[in-house]
C-alpha cells in the first residue's frame, strides 16, 4: 500500500533520547517515509550535537523532501561524542524538561501546516516510555502510536511485573530474594511465557535501585493503556505465544518487525547519507574483515549502555586472545567502569595479526558481512533482532533490564545462542568462541538462526505476517483521522 500525495499523513516521531531507542524508530519513521509518509523526527538539541560531532551534518540532510529533524531543548550541556554520558540526568531531563518545547513544536508544525507549508500533523509515534508525548497528544486530539524497543516477551514481562507489584510480590526487599526461591513459590506462572523464570523479567539491580524499577515499570504499563496502539519491532513467528497473550489484553497491538529486514528487501530503499549514531562509526573495520575468512571472525559488542569492571575486561581479553579465532571488539570510551581501558603488550603482541579493537562501528554492516561467525552480545533487544536479520549466532552475557529475559529467549527458545556466566572467566570464554566459531554446537545454532533470517524475511515481504500488520496499522491508525 502506498499513499498518493494529497493525503500524505505527516507523522512526528520522539525517540526515548538514548542510542538503542533512537535506531529502531528511526528505521520505523524510513519504513514509513517508503509507504509515503511525510516525516518529521525529533530529537534533542544535547543528541543533535552528538549526531553532527559523529556522523557529520549530512546524517540530518539527505536532500529528501518530506524528512524532516527537528530539534527541542533539552538542558544538557553539550560534551564531545566520546565523553561519558550521564544518564541519569538523561533520564531526568525527559521527565522535567522536554514536555513545553514539545508543545510548542506541535505549535509550530500547526503554523507550518497552516501556512502550507507542510502537511498537518496526524499522529505521534513515541517511545512507550515517554508521558510528556501522551499529553500533547490527548491535548491536541492526536492518535499516540507506542513502541516499546523490546519484545513482545519483554513487554509482557513488564506487565506482569505490575501483577506482582498489586500483589506486594515486588518491590524486592533485596538481592537475596532473588536466588532464595521465594518469588518461585509465590508467584503464578505467565500465559504465553514458556520456560519462565522471575529472575529473568526485569533486572534493574546492577545500575539502580527497586523504586527506579517500581517507577519505571508503572509509567511504561501506564502509557501503554493510554495509546491508540502499540507496534513491536517483532514478528508473529518468532514469538507467537506471547503475543497472543499480549493481543488478549491490548487488541490494538502490531508486530511489525524486524524493520531492518523490511528495509534491506525494500526496493526503492533510496535513504543514503541519513543517520542515527551518536558515536562515530569506525569503518575501516569492513575492510579489516573483508581480509578475514567466510564465518571465521567473533564480533563483540555490549551496546551503548553496559560498562563491566576492568577484571571482567581482562577475562574476555584472555578469553578472546586464548581462543585463536579472530576477533572484532568494539570498546566503547566508557565500557569500563571506573577508568580508561588498559589491556597489556603482551595482550596487543599475542592478538595483532587476528584481532582488531574499535570504539563503535556500523553494527548492522558488520553483523551482515561474510566474515561473522557469531556475535558475542550483551542481548539488547536490537542487537538480538539484528543477529536474527543476519543469521548469526551469539554468544551471551547480558548486563541488565530486559537482557537476561532476552537471553532465556535466544538461548532456551530459539536455540541460536549459548549464555556466558556473569562472573566470565577467561576459560569459558574460550571454550565457547570456539564452540560458537567451530563447533558442533555453534553449526547447529548458525542453522536455526539463519532459518529464522528466512522467517524474517519472509514476515516483511509482501503477504507476510508484519508486512500485513504494517499495512493494517496505516489503515486502523494512522489514517484513522483523516
Ligand atoms: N550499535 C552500533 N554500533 C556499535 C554498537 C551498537 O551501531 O558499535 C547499535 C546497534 O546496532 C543497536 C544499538 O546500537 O541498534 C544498541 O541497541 P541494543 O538494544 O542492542 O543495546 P543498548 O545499547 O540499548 O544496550
Amino acid at each position: 500500500m502506498s499513499l498518493s500525495a494529497e493525503r500524505k499523513p505527516h507523522a512526528v516521531f520522539t525517540p526515548y533520547p538514548i542510542q538503542g531507542h533512537i535506531n529502531p524508530l528511526f528505521r520505523l519513521a524510513k519504513l514509513l517515509h517508503l509507504r509515503g509518509f511525510h516525516i518529521t523526527f525529533v530529537h534533542t538539541e544535547y543528541n543533535h550535537k552528538r549526531l553532527i560531532h559523529s556522523s557529520g551534518p549530512e546524517a540530518l540532510h539527505d536532500g529528501l523532501a518530506d524528512f524532516h529533524f527537528q530539534t527541542i531543548p533539552d538542558g544538557i550541556p553539550s560534551t564531545d561524542a566520546d565523553a561519558p554520558r550521564d544518564l541519569l540526568a538523561i533520564d531526568k531531563s525527559v521527565k522535567e524538561n522536554l514536555l513545553l518545547p514539545f508543545r510548542d513544536l506541535l505549535a509550530r508544525l500547526h503554523d507550518s501546516a497552516t501556512a502550507g507549508l507542510v502537511p498537518p500533523v496526524t499522529c505521534l509515534i513515541s517511545d512507550a516510555a515517554l508521558t510528556f508525548t501522551i499529553e500533547v497528544a490527548q491535548e491536541l486530539a492526536l492518535p499516540i502510536v507506542l513502541f516499546p524497543p523490546a519484545s513482545a516477551c519483554s513487554l509482557l514481562s513488564i506487565l506482569h511485573c505490575l501483577t506482582l507489584l498489586d500483589k506486594g510480590l515486588l518491590p524486592l526487599k533485596d538481592e537475596s530474594y532473588l536466588t532464595n526461591g521465594y518469588l518461585h513459590e509465590k508467584v503464578d506462572s505467565i500465559p504465553g511465557m514458556k520456560n519462565f523464570i522471575l529472575k529473568d523479567l526485569h533486572d534493574f539491580t546492577k545500575v539502580t535501585d527497586q523504586n527506579a524499577l517500581v517507577e519505571f515499570l508503572n509509567v511504561t504499563a501506564e502509557n501503554v493503556k493510554r495509546a491508540s496502539a502499540i507496534v513491536l519491532n517483532t514478528f508473529d513467528e518468532l514469538e507467537s505465544d506471547v503475543l497472543n497473550a499480549l493481543s488478549s489484553m491490548f487488541p490494538a497491538l502490531y508486530s511489525i518487525g524486524p524493520f531492518a529486514s523490511f528495509l534491506n528487501q525494500s526496493p526503492q530503499n533510496h535513504f543514503t547519507t541519513l543517520g542515527s549514531s551518536l558515536w562515530k562509526e569506525e569503518t575501516e573495520c569492513l575492510e579489516w574483515l573483508e581480509s578475514k575468512e567466510p564465518k571465521s571472525v567473533v564480533y563483540v559488542n555490549f551496546g551503548s549502555i553496559t560498562v563491566m569492571s576492568p577484571e571482567k575486561l581482562l577475562e574476555f581479553a584472555w578469553g578472546l586472545a586464548n581462543s585463536n579465532r579472530p576477533f572484532l571488539w568494539i570498546i566503547r570510551p566508557d565500557l569500563v567502569v571506573g577508568g580508561s581501558v588498559i589491556l597489556s603488550s603482551e595482550f596487543v603482541n599475542e592478538t595483532s595479526d587476528r584481532g582488531l579493537i574499535v570504539s563503535w562501528c556500523p553494527q548492522e554492516q558488520v553483523l551482515n558481512h561474510p566474515s561473522i561467525g557469531g556475535f558475542l552480545t550483551h542481548c539488547g533487544w536490537n542487537s538480538t533482532i539484528e543477529s536474527i536479520c543476519a543469521g548469526v549466532p551469539m554468544l551471551c552475557w547480558p548486563f541488565f533490564a530486559d537482557q537476561p529475559r532476552n537471553c532465556r529467549n535466544i538461548c532456551d527458545d530459539w536455540g541460536i545462542g549459548i549464555k556466558i556466566d556473569t562472573n566470565v572467566k577467561r576459560e569459558e570464554v574460550e571454550k565457547q568462541v570456539n564452540e560458537l566459531i567451530r563447533g558442533e554446537k555453534g553449526k547447529e545454532m548458525r542453522q536455526k538462526a539463519m532459518e529464522l533470517k528466512k522467517k524474517a524475511e519472509e514476515a516483511s515481504k509482501p503477504g507476510g505476517s508484519s508486512y500485513m500488520n504494517l499495512d493494517k496499522v496505516i489503515e486502523e491508525v494512522f489514517l484513522k483521522t483523516k
